[in-house]
């Protein structure tokens, strides 16, 4: 299973967090901390496989368990430690709930894969301890209070920061604070999260109630880069970034940052670090009130688009009532655009290709507009454009669409030339 081929890199990547915690152990430091590996896709994976009955349920989760067995094997010698007893407890929960018959995917979905992040900081919190590091663990649902929107949860910001001021301050007086991302709690206590790669947002969540001075964002990559090193050989590292060109990034589609993760540390004035675990020394990224624009053009590749016009089957111009009704449609079925361009007698969007949602669209579009789309495209976002990193982009494509404004530009495009179907 995919998960095992990064044990290594985890038991590494414990060592490196305790080393990184441990360096600043005498400032008042939070930590939050997500869900080792690939657990949280492991985890979803678990919860579909329950949902549809499969033979595959027992084999996923013993899957997920020997995954931080293996981890917590590597970081303590003595099989008696406290820790294998506390993790094997945190995995009972899923027995629970797998020994009922399932109801109501979503929150069924937040009790499962909530347990990635109470696995990790409980492994993280006791190494921490066995290293003499003085540190509690606590639990983000305690403080994280949210509507019962499950897998979406939405923070309760009044709640969130009192019970944070009133707990957590004096707290973080006497030691290093362990907490889980991603996760929160409804007022009647059942366990929420708040979407995918949440736990930059949780971290913005608890800055923001306490006043934090910073917070540091620990990745795998050296800092905010000027695009993915996925799609480009050479990226360049941006060393400070506005909150704004954040913002944006984010909201194209750049996967370092969350995008809710901005607004709170903006609103709070907090300055936001992206830095390495694997070059802890070097400085990265700082995102705060910066005035200057990015100083190198930015690029965000989506690909698997699926390009769809919409046409008023009578020849008759698009209006606002349309697309007023074109926007009840895409809400309904909850696709995401991103990005659109109007014209006369026709209104274009660029949105994921996730075939169930898409043919649903489609089709209920259909009643009232003619559709046409094309599949397979590419959309590529540059912010600071300039004719030199369009023509960089765009060499053999086929642009279908251009959309432009003063500092951003978006294509989408093809690699081949192909009809509308
Ligand atoms: N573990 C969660 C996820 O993978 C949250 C996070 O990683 O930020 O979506
Ligand atoms: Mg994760």
């Amino acid at each position: 299973m995919q998960i095992r081929g990064s044990i290594g890199k985890r038991r590494r990547g414990v060592k490196n967090v305790a080393r990184i915690i441990s360096n600043s152990a005498d400032k008042q430091l939070l930590v939050v901390i997500s869900a080792m590996g690939k657990t949280t896709d492991a985890l979803e994976r678990l919860t579909r496989a329950y949902f549809e009955g499969l033979d595959s349920v027992q084999e996923i989760f013993e899957d997920i368990k020997g995954y931080h067995y293996q981890i917590l094997e590597e970081l303590f010698p003595d099989k008696a430690h406290p820790a294998f007893d506390d993790i094997s407890n945190t995995f009972v929960e899923i027995d629970w709930i797998l020994e009922d018959e399932p109801f109501d995917f979503d929150y069924i979905y937040d009790q499962i894969v909530s347990i990635g992040e109470l696995v990790s900081t409980r492994i993280v919190s006791h190494y921490l301890g066995y290293i003499g590091v003085n540190n509690q663990w606590v639990d983000a649902r305690n403080y994280i209070q949210t509507d019962n929107t499950y897998r979406e949860g939405k923070v309760d910001w009044n709640k969130t920061r009192h019970l944070a001021e009133a707990q957590l301050l004096p707290l973080l007086q006497q030691k290093v604070l362990i907490t889980q991302g991603f996760i929160g709690s409804t007022s009647e206590n059942f366990t929420t999260t708040l979407g995918r790669e949440g736990s930059d947002y949780s971290a913005a969540i608890f800055a923001s109630c306490l006043k934090a001075n910073g917070v540091t964002i620990w990745k795998d990559v050296p800092g905010v880069l000027n695009a993915d090193p996925k799609w480009f050989d050479h990226t360049e590292l941006i060393q400070q970034l506005s909150y704004h060109d954040a913002i944006e990034l984010a909201y194209y589609g750049a996967t370092v940052i969350h995008p809710k993760t901005i607004k709170p540390l903006q609103n709070n004035n907090i300055p936001l670090y992206v830095r390495s675990f694997l070059t802890p020394d070097a400085e990265g990224t700082v995102i705060g009130h910066i005035d200057k624009p990015l100083p190198v053009p930015s690029f965000i590749f989506k690909v698997n688009q699926v390009l769809i016009s919409i046409l008023p089957k009578d020849y008759s111009f698009i209006i606002e009532e349309n697309l007023s009704q074109i926007f009840d449609i895409l809400h309904k079925y909850k696709v995401k655009v991103n990005t659109m361009l109007n014209s006369a007698l026709s209104f274009s969007i660029s949105v994921d290709h996730d075939e169930e949602k898409i043919t649903k669209l489609i089709a209920a579009l259909s009643v009232t507009y003619r559709v046409k789309y094309n599949k397979g495209m590419e959309l590529v976002t540059i912010r600071y454009y300039n004719q030199q990193t369009i023509d960089r982009v765009t060499a053999n494509k086929k642009v279908l669409l251009e959309v432009k404004s003063r500092h951003t530009c978006q294509m989408v495009m093809k690699d081949n030339i192909e009809a509308f179907e």
